[in-house]
């Protein structure tokens, strides 16, 4: 399964999320094992940024994809604080060398600070033109901040969002506008951080699918041709696991039992935020 970018190029429908990783050493070669197997599995979309771990998330992906970078599309963030035109390449390059890589394929804005979008947006125009970052992108803006963004000159590939069972929010308008402009979506904590996982109905539906809750709620997530999304798993098995639910297919009737536990929202709610 994979998503088509605004590039035209397309990119797999689930990936690999790193937040977290890199906190504790006695977890390392289980998280590095964990990012490898998801390569070799095909998740090879990995999430990470200059925040994670304070940068030791960005060296961990770093270790993770060493001989391996033709196969990753990797995305990494700049922190708002950071994010003024020289800024922005500052941080970029500081994020390539814990990266151990010379371009990272999709460069996000982690959510919006106190520089105008349009500073921003200069320090990745000039990190593209020097092959630095190949696509860029943005987290956690709002849909009139997606507006004023889309007016500014620049090709926005996706609104890195929470999204997941317990966070429709986004369904009521953020959502179908990208979706009309033909810019995906990246949903991010999409099994809640693992707090829909202790859901009884996830459970049921799972069991008549053979399948885990986690696989129920991230092809929940999955069902819409134009999200992505980007589960952190620290251990082999969960990738596996999580990598099976790209052949799970919910019934109208699971759908239905879903959407009466998690409503869809009936008017705007603002864009919630981990
Ligand atoms: P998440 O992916 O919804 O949940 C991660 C948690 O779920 C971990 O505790 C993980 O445990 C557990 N888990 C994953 N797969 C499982 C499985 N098959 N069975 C049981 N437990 C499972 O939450 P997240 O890490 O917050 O979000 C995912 C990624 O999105 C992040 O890592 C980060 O890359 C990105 N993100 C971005 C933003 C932003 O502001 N842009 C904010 C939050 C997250 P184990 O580690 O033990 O496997």
């Amino acid at each position: 399964m994979t998503i088509a970018l605004p590039s035209g190029e397309t990119i797999p429908a689930l990936g690999m999320g790193t937040w977290m990783m890199a906190e504790d050493l006695a977890h390392r070669a289980g998280e590095i094992a964990a990012l490898r197997a998801g390569l070799d599995l095909g998740l090879t979309l990995i999430d990470t940024a200059e925040m994670y771990a304070g940068g030791a998330a960005e060296a961990l992906v770093g270790e993770a994809i060493a001989g391996r970078r033709d196969e990753v599309f990797l995305v990494s963030k700049v922190l708002p604080g950071n994010a003024s035109a020289t800024g922005t390449v500052r941080a970029c390059e500081s994020s390539l060398r814990r990266l151990g890589t010379d371009r990272i394929d999709l460069y996000l804005l982690h959510w919006r600070g106190r520089f105008p979008l349009a500073q921003t947006l200069d320090g990745f125009a000039a990190l593209a033109e020097a092959g630095k970052i190949r696509h860029w992108g943005v987290s956690n803006l709002e849909l009139a901040d997606m507006q004023e963004l889309t007016a500014l000159p620049g090709f926005c590939q996706t609104d890195q969002i929470l999204y997941n069972l317990s966070r429709r929010g986004p369904e009521h308008d953020l959502m179908p506008w990208l979706a009309s402009q033909g810019i995906p979506i990246m949903a991010y904590s999409p099994v809640e951080q693992g707090r829909l996982l202790d859901d009884p109905l996830l459970a049921e539906i799972g069991r008549r699918h053979d399948a885990t809750a986690a696989q129920v709620a991230l092809a929940w997530v999955l069902r819409l041709p134009y999200v992505n999304a980007i589960p952190k798993a620290g251990s082999v098995e969960h990738v596996r696991e999580n990598a099976a639910a790209l052949s799970l297919r919910l019934s109208e009737q699971d759908l239905a039992d879903l959407d009466r536990a998690y409503p869809p929202p009936a008017g705007p709610e603002p864009l919630a935020m981990l």
